[in-house]
């Protein structure tokens, strides 16, 4: 069974409070326990000294006599808290004795410490010791004070008390840290997956073909933000695709249509006798099918492209020399419009493959004569930089309005139909270049203003 993120993740967090808790009570219980233990002890042990101390002077040397009123009281005290003391003179004869004095009394203390621990503290094996102690006066021993008590240590009420209090402390704390990391697992979760949810949900429409819905609203954690973006970027390609995928469909279908039914109407007429096969009319039909032929060539160029596995004979490539190679090729083409085309800089070597770079500045230099009108200028300049070399291609031609250009890379793609199906292009002739431009690691950039012309820089890196 699939079990939801927020009881996962609020399970995860309870078990992991749990653990924590469980760790830091029994190691701060018994590191406690036994700090405090070995404090009792000495604490025990010292007071037991100190008895001595305050004992001692209670000795009058000059009348030999003990201060017994004093001696009884502090007894009786010391009884209350679990000592038995006994005090005797210098020959060891019994001044005061808490059992002589009151024997019940010191039985029941006994009993009272001996049970309280025996209840709390089943482990505890305690016995009942004496230590003796001399007092002494200036240096010289006037008596002896036995102290008994159970050893190694016993806990009174209030001690046993703050040690309850302490384990109450803990407990609470526990209690609140489960309830906190329950509360912090459900929110944690809410915030991972409502975005997660319309990610799902977006994703469900896209495959539904609803390729402009969006992931509008931006989310906070960066790995979500980044899925958000993705999706939205899918979308965006899809449509984008989608939008390609249908124009293509229309424009082969218009781009045929107007020359076969030409072919197709002139051959009709010529079967049926209306018309002369003149050498006119078959030169006008073997026209049509050239330009059909040269579409079909560039929907198989482009296909040929398109199949990735572009695969470049790279070898060095100087670019000034291609450059002025493919002027050479327009040279008729350039006269016959009245253009001017220069080639400037300085050779520049790179590593690629002959072949389609030379594709690349045809596809330009085509484009840079087709789109501009009589008497214009065209320049072709190389640049020479460290690790890369630059082809700028430079027209004064009829400029590219700016909303096509993000999209003349497109395939088949042309800002103006009704001008261009006159010019001839298919609109594949600039994508072939991006990808060839791509296959070599490098890059290409346009900036145009309408009616003014164009500027289409290559940059291809020497060593790929
Ligand atoms: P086409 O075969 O139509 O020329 P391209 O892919 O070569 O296709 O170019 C895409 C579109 O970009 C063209 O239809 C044209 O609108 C525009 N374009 C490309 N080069 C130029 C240029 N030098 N001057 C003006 N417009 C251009």
């Amino acid at each position: 069974m699939k079990r939801k993120l927020s009881t996962q993740l609020s399970l995860g967090f309870v078990i992991i409070v749990l653990i924590a808790i469980s760790l830091i009570s029994l190691t701060a219980n018994s590191l406690i326990n036994l700090q405090f233990e070995k404090y009792v002890a000495e604490q025990q042990k010292s007071l037991s000294e100190e008895m001595a101390g305050v004992l001692a002077p209670q000795y009058d040397s000059d009348t030999g006599e003990w201060n017994l009123d004093y001696i009884h009281g502090f007894g009786m005290y010391a009884l209350k808290d679990g000592y038995i003391i006994k005090v005797y003179d210098a020959e060891k004869t019994v001044v005061w004795d808490a059992e002589n004095h009151d024997m019940t009394l010191c039985h029941q203390i006994m009993l009272d410490i001996s049970s309280r621990m025996e209840e709390k503290r089943p482990e505890w094996d305690g016995t009942f010791l004496t230590c003796r102690y001399n007092l002494t006066q200036n240096g010289a021993i006037v008596g002896y004070l036995d102290v008994s008590y159970y050893s190694p240590y016993y806990f009174s009420e209030s001690e046993f008390r703050f040690l309850d209090s302490l384990n109450q402390i803990l407990f609470i704390v526990g209690a609140l840290s489960i309830a906190g990391a329950a509360i912090a697992g459900v929110v944690l979760a809410r915030r991972l997956s409502a975005p997660i949810a319309k990610t799902t949900e977006i994703t469900r429409e896209i495959s539904e073909g609803n390729y402009s819905i969006r992931f509008e609203s931006a989310v906070g954690t960066q790995e979500l933000e980044e899925l958000r973006k993705a999706v939205n970027h899918m979308a965006e390609s899809l449509e984008k695709q989608e939008t390609l995928r249908r124009q293509l469909t229309s424009d082969v279908a218009h781009e045929l249509r107007t020359p076969i039914a030409n072919v197709s109407s002139q051959l009709e007429a010529i079967l049926e006798e209306v018309w002369e096969p003149t050498p006119e009319r078959l030169q006008s039909c073997y026209q049509e099918l050239g330009r059909i032929s040269s579409i079909v060539s560039d929907l198989e160029k482009l296909r040929q492209i398109e199949a990735e596995n572009l695969s470049l004979k790279k070898e060095p490539v100087d670019l000034l020399e291609l450059s002025q190679a493919v002027r050479a090729t327009f040279e008729p083409e350039l006269e016959r419009k009245g253009l001017i085309c220069t080639v400037t800089g300085e050779s520049a070597v790179v590593w690629g493959d002959q072949k389609r770079l030379h594709q690349v500045i045809m596809n330009l230099v085509s484009n840079a004569i087709k789109y501009s009108s009589g008497g214009g200028q065209l320049h072709l300049s190389i640049e020479d930089q460290p690790t890369a070399a630059a082809l700028i291609v430079e027209d004064q031609g009829c400029g590219i309005p700016e909303t096509d250009l993000p999209f003349i890379f497109e395939r088949f793609y042309r800002a103006d139909r009704s001008r261009n199906r006159k010019t001839g292009g298919a609109g594949i002739g600039l994508t072939i270049v991006k990808a060839i431009v791509h296959a070599h690691n490098g890059t290409i950039s346009v900036e145009s203003q309408e009616g003014r012309g164009s500027r289409f820089t290559v940059v291809l890196p020497k060593k790929t």
